[in-house]
């Protein structure tokens, strides 16, 4: 699409620069083609209506016809309402509005039979529907037998009259001048193979749809187009940096076969035996390796990252591993020193709290070479760390970087880029991971350690308090430790202070001979670090933390995991948590608290913890409840911004969109046959609009 659709959308009718202006803010449309791509996101079916003594307060939105029987204003000031019965054969339904009143009022007349729609809830026992759209009823009514699109819109352009209603008109304007200039953006044979609809038709039909079929059609050539130009970019991307970017080759294993057979601490897994050749075979091939390797919580991925870097090291390569946060810094270099020493390797830590001495030292050897392996913060990532030759940056649990953090590692040296390897905690649903990662190669840690026990999860409502402090008491009777999670965001900031430390206060009366530590964001650095070690270390037998104990950290003899609120918590992060224990061979309990008031979603994802502790269950839960766009580190893709398609339901349309990216680029990589001049231009138009995606991972 150009010319035409490059228009500025002030000059679209029913438009102008006042409106303009807020479409160019609210909604990113600055162009006729950009509202054209404003697709739907539902349709309202206008062709049923449902009989009054048939509706219940579950459904989402209903139409009835009736006809006005009562019209009544009640109270006065801002608790003012317009109340409206109407009444079919079947019974009476109350309508009620609170804003726009004069408004309302007078489109409304008694005895006159209207069509309302909306969305009915209860109210003190009472079903009615709060804000309907109203109108009156007649023969050839302009909705009947008619799918209704819904757009979405914000607040301030309703303000200005811009709801959906008036967004579709816009559409239909528009529609009228752009069908001419709407051309085939899909080679012909695809379309064929596929039986796909065209282009044209797609985009009348997904505004104006003739029935359900047609519009299931146009949904699913337009998914189907906007998934294969993803799969296709991130498909080529790959191809290009296989062929562009030489890869160091590590191949001698001296090392990994002296640790190996000597030190190994535990026997191996088979997943993580399959992981490390993987990586092997990556470091080998004289390509540069860009994987994601991914496991849930205790799956083992320290031991593989590191049995890996000692086929860099043996060839003269340095590593560096950057954790998101000190505590998880520390910790995997208090646990990789133990490693390293074994096999005489030197490596230091580096984070924001380096004393200056040790930091110029710790830079004096990663340039001279000395030093094998850096664990650090994002400290790292400064521009006096230079290494001798840096072969292999690691990054763990990648969700806590941003793109433009984990691709300044790769500019540590000038000409040839070292390995990289991600490692991530957080299970990510296949149809996630390949319109994420599209352009990765994926490793999967399957299998936990032998001899780890299911961890028990349990829900209880705080009235169940005290049963639960028996049960605090028990374990910790027993020679165990526990953690009390509180949530705290921003927003609530002051208010969730408040309640971890009457928490904490609290847990400290009712166990006054133990001790107990408390950590959360706002406490310094170092105190945070000391209360961590007083745990780590057994001294004191309970913590009770924000969600900093989240990620990474490893107490294996603590087994019980609390967390208070769970209602406020997202299903990822409350998996994440409850990972923290189970760590050793200890049956290991997680129970989560909430009040009896809980909505239907925080119902479900507490469910589904119950349920399962499979990471990879958890994540497809988790997409469903709260769409792709949520997930953790996708907005960060930049690859999210899907117009029509929807991750958590569109996995088929995806994979057959990448079987199609697939089988193109196999039989014409480089996109020169003439079927494919189509694709060629639509990939070009890409490119003015998007940096270079291939050096970032
Ligand atoms: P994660 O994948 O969550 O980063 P870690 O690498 O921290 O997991 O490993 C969790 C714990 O399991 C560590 O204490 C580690 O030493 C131990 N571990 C890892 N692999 C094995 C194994 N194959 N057998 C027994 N214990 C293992
Ligand atoms: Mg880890």
């Amino acid at each position: 699409m150009s010319g035409f659709f490059d228009t500025k959308i002030e000059f679209l009718k029913g438009v102008g620069p006042q409106k303009a202006e807020l479409l160019n803010k609210e909604l990113n449309i600055f162009t006729f083609g950009d509202l054209i791509q404003h697709y739907p996101f539902r349709y309202e079916d206008r062709t049923k209506y449902y009989k009054i003594n048939s509706i219940s307060p579950d459904m989402t939105f209903v139409q009835v016809k009736g006809v006005l029987r009562h019209l009544e204003l009640i109270g006065a000031g801002r608790r003012k309402r317009l109340v409206a019965f109407i009444t079919d054969d079947t019974g009476e339904l109350e309508l009620v509005w609170f804003q726009g009143i004069q408004w309302v009022v007078k489109k409304l007349k008694k005895g006159v039979e209207y069509i309302a729609f909306g969305r009915p809830a209860q109210f003190n026992g009472r079903l009615n529907i709060a804000h309907p759209e109203i109108e009156i009823s007649t023969n050839t009514s302009e909705n009947d037998g008619f799918l209704q699109p819904v757009y979405s819109t914000t607040e301030k352009l309703k303000l200005k009259y811009l709801d959906s209603k008036a967004i579709f008109k816009l559409q239909m304007n528009l529609l009228e001048k752009a069908l001419p200039h709407i051309v085939e953006s899909l080679p012909e044979n695809i379309i064929r193979e596929k039986s796909l609809l065209n282009k044209k038709d797609s985009i009348l039909q997904v505004h104006k749809p003739e029935n359900r079929n047609m519009l299931s059609k146009a949904l699913f050539r337009l998914k189907f187009e906007e998934l294969f130009y993803i799969q296709l970019r991130l498909l080529r991307l790959k191809l290009a940096r296989i062929d562009k970017f030489k890869g160091q080759v590590f191949s001698n294993t001296s090392l990994l076969n002296e640790f190996y057979h000597k030190h190994l601490p535990f026997e191996l897994t088979n997943a993580q035996k399959k992981v490390i050749k993987e990586i092997i075979k990556d470091l080998r091939s004289g390509h540069q390796m860009n994987r994601l390797m991914q496991g849930d919580v205790g799956s083992g991925k320290t031991i593989v990252a590191f049995i890996t870097m000692l086929v860099v090291i043996s060839d003269g390569g340095q590593v560096a591993m950057m954790a998101p946060t000190e505590i998880l810094a520390e910790q995997h270099y208090q646990g990789l020193s133990e490693l390293t020493e074994r096999i005489g390797l030197k490596i230091c830590l580096l984070t924001g709290s380096t004393k200056s001495s040790v930091r110029k030292e710790i830079h004096e050897k990663l340039e001279n070479g000395e030093m094998n392996i850096i664990i650090g913060t994002h400290a790292l990532l400064e521009e006096k760390v230079k290494f001798k030759s840096l072969g292999m940056a690691i990054t763990d649990e990648q969700h806590r970087f941003g793109v433009e953090q984990r691709s300044k590692l790769w500019q540590k040296t000038e000409d040839v880029y070292p390995h990289i390897l991600i490692m991530s905690a957080t299970p990510i649903p296949r149809t996630l991971a390949m319109t994420l990662y599209g352009d990765l190669d994926v490793s999967v840690i399957d299998e936990l350690p032998k001899g780890r026990k299911q961890i028990h999860t349990i829900h209880k409502y705080d009235s169940h308090r005290i049963w639960v402090f028996g049960f605090i008491k028990k374990e910790i009777e027993a020679g165990r430790q526990v953690y009390i999670v509180y949530p705290l965001i921003e927003e609530s900031e002051k208010l969730d202070l408040k309640h971890l430390t009457d928490g904490y206060e609290a847990i400290k009366r009712a166990f006054p001979k133990e001790q107990i530590g408390i950590v959360h964001g706002k406490m310094k650095s170092q105190d945070k670090d000391y209360e961590m070690k007083r745990f780590a270390s057994g001294q004191s037998k309970i913590l009770v933390a924000t969600t900093v104990i989240e990620v990474g950290v490893n107490v294996p003899n603590a087994t019980v995991m609390i967390i208070e609120n769970a209602e406020r918590f997202g299903l990822s992060q409350l998996h994440q948590l409850r990972g923290r224990v189970g760590r050793g061979a200890d049956q290991s309990y997680c129970i989560l608290m909430s009040n009896y008031k809980l909505t239907k979603e925080a119902k479900e994802r507490i469910k589904t913890m119950v349920r399962t502790t499979d990471g990879f269950e958890i994540a497809e839960a988790d997409l469903k409840l709260r769409g792709p766009g949520d997930m953790m580190g996708t907005q960060q893709s930049g690859l999210m911004d899907l117009l029509i398609s929807d991750l958590s339901k569109d996995g088929i349309i995806l994979q057959a969109a990448r079987e199609t990216a697939k089988e193109v680029l196999r039989e014409d990589p480089s996109l020169t046959k003439n079927e494919n001049l189509v694709i060629r231009k639509k990939i070009e138009s890409f490119n003015k609009n998007v940096f270079n995606w291939s050096k970032i991972s």
